[in-house]
């Protein structure tokens, strides 16, 4: 009998646990496989840990890891995906935002041996701002612009994996880990499967614009070099232009000697337009060095308080 591996993040999701595991529980009794769950407690502040441990104790096949803090989402669906021992591995938030009944559909495709991995992708954004649509989607645009790995509009973390395809996105160790980028990085053969938005059962999601707006960028920088050629790019550009304007200046003092009294009004906007222009592309080196930082000190992506 072939074994699933549910890999399930939470973060203060005490009221939605006991409603997900209930709902997870009712659909995979009825599939052939054996299931294992790992529930990775993301130092939530809530009851999540003493509501894992009751599972555990209720369920010896519900397994769960508690960081010593908040390492983030994509740490905690690293080292769930670590620990995960199926040939098949599955990526669920816990707030019923994916919906289990989709475990049996993705079992049967990646059954017959014609893909990889079964994602899913949402069609709609039913209950999220206008605004925030309208960045989403023009992130995604941008990214597909800029970046050789392609990312699906839309697309959730909720996913069926082989276990071969596990392997290859745990051989991928970066510290700042960009699962869209990196589930798409790896390759193998994924159908997606669209549906509706649905929304959260319980709790709310943390996830304010100014975040969502920093995790687009880390995105960007993690999987393109694109804004390094933009500086390239304002570079080349303002040096061209400073060459023809030199010319310009010398030729008028040889034609005329007495016009050289230039405003300096327009030297100062040019002084702080180069300015502002290099302090932009030094900001720009800064963030890749920045990831470069980060990644040489190796730091572990996460620390285990608790396994059981
Ligand atoms: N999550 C986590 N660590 C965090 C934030 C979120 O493990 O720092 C978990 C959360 O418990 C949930 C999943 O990641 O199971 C998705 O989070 P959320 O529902 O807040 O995001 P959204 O669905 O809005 O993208
Ligand atoms: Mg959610």
């Amino acid at each position: 009998m072939k074994k699933i591996s549910i890999v399930v993040p939470c973060y203060d999701e005490e009221e939605a646990l006991p409603l997900f595991y209930e709902a997870v529980e009712k659909v995979v009794r009825k599939m052939d496989v054996k299931v294992e769950y790992w529930f990775v407690n993301d130092g939530s502040t809530d009851k999540t840990l003493a509501e894992l441990r009751q599972l555990h104790e209720k369920n010896p096949n519900v397994h769960y890891i508690s960081f010593s803090r908040n390492f983030g989402k994509e740490a905690a669906l690293y080292a769930g995906l670590q620990a995960a021992t199926g040939d098949y591995v599955v990526d669920m938030d816990a707030d019923l935002q994916d919906p289990p009944s989709f475990l049996p559909i993705m079992y049967k495709l990646l059954q017959t041996g014609e893909w990889d991995c079964i994602g899913t992708r949402r069609t709609d954004r039913n209950g999220e701002s206008k605004i925030k649509s309208f960045f989403s989607g023009m992130f995604y645009k941008f990214i597909n612009q800029v970046s050789n790995t392609h990312i699906v509009p839309g697309a959730r973390d909720y996913r069926m994996m082989t276990r071969q395809m596990v392997d290859a996105v745990l051989s991928l160790k970066e510290y700042s880990r960009f699962s869209k980028g990196i589930f798409s990085w790896v390759g193998f053969r994924t159908k997606y499967l669209d549906y509706q938005n649905v929304e959260r059962v319980a709790g709310k999601s943390d996830w304010t614009t100014w975040e969502l707006f920093k995790y687009a960028f880390a995105g960007i920088a993690d999987f393109s070099q694109a804004p390094l050629n933009i500086a390239v790019w304002i570079g080349s550009v303002s040096f061209i232009i400073s060459i023809v304007s030199l010319i310009v200046v010398i030729v008028r003092h040889i034609i005329n000697p007495n016009t050289d009294v230039f405003g300096w009004a327009s030297l100062v906007s040019i002084i702080l337009l180069i300015g502002g222009l290099q302090l932009l592309c030094i900001g720009v080196i800064g963030r890749y060095i920045g990831k470069i930082f980060l990644q040489v000190k190796r730091r572990p992506i996460y620390i285990v308080q608790e396994k059981k």
